[in-house]
């Protein structure tokens, strides 16, 4: 594998207990990349809000090459919004932010106007945004630092797109949004994960369910070492 920069980012989605995590860290220690990743990978990992904190704490303890993500940022900055996390309490633990999985679209509703507000907040703050799409046509506020292409029917089925289609989608977005960084999610596992990072324009993958194993996560990471 020879990319010169591929992104590994792990959704945890609404995943595992405080011992799993423990659990999944001290299993990812073991492996020789983690406390010398490779140049040409960057890996994210975006557990639970609540875990955010106790994550932080076992990448430093181990002293792990791994970064940290949210899964989704409040809209507002800070004040009355019971239940919101905003970006600044994010950016004390995690430097990445996912924002639009067709999860929170579906199930919570979330718009583009919504979207848009919830990637200032983030731009605000620094944290690096990885914005999900559906294909080129989805609105991408300005200001994204990572589009991932997820196609809603690929996402937990177990039936990815073909790395040709989503090289040509990935292209396309590149084009529309003069992106530089697009990476591929849907059912990515260590069994498919080479075929779409050696695609011309794929710059990497956002696995959900492969990343809750830390076998499977770290046999993905191996893979992509240059
Ligand atoms: C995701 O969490 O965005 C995702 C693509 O999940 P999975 O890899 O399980 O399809």
């Amino acid at each position: 594998m020879t990319k010169d920069k591929i992104y590994i980012i792990g959704n945890w989605k609404s995943n595992k207990n405080r011992q799993e995590v423990k659990d999944w860290f001290a299993f990812i220690a073991t492996q020789d990349f983690s406390k010398a990743m490779p140049e040409n990978l960057t890996i994210v990992v975006c557990p639970p809000f609540t875990y955010l904190s106790l994550s932080r704490v076992l990448i430093a303890e181990g002293k792990l090459t791994l970064n940290l993500g949210g899964q989704d940022v409040s809209p507002f900055k800070e004040g009355a919004y019971t239940g919101e996390v905003s970006a600044s309490m994010i950016k004390e633990y995690a430097d990445f932010c996912i924002i639009g999985h067709s999860e929170r679209r579906k199930n919570f509703a979330e718009n583009d106007d919504l979207l848009a507000e919830k990637v200032k907040r983030a731009k605000e703050t620094g944290l690096k945004i990885i914005f999900c799409v559906q294909d080129e046509n989805t609105f991408v506020p300005p200001g994204v630092d990572i589009i991932a292409y997820e196609p809603i029917w690929a996402i937990g089925s177990g039936k990815p797109d073909t790395p040709e289609n989503a090289n040509k989608v990935i292209g396309a977005i590149k084009q529309r949004h003069q992106a530089k960084v697009v990476i591929y999610g849907g059912s990515v596992s260590p069994d498919n994960i080479l075929s779409f990072v050696s695609m011309e324009h794929i710059d990497g993958v956002l696995p959900g369910g492969a990343s809750l194993d830390p076998v499977k996560f770290a046999q993905m990471i191996s893979q992509c070492k240059k």
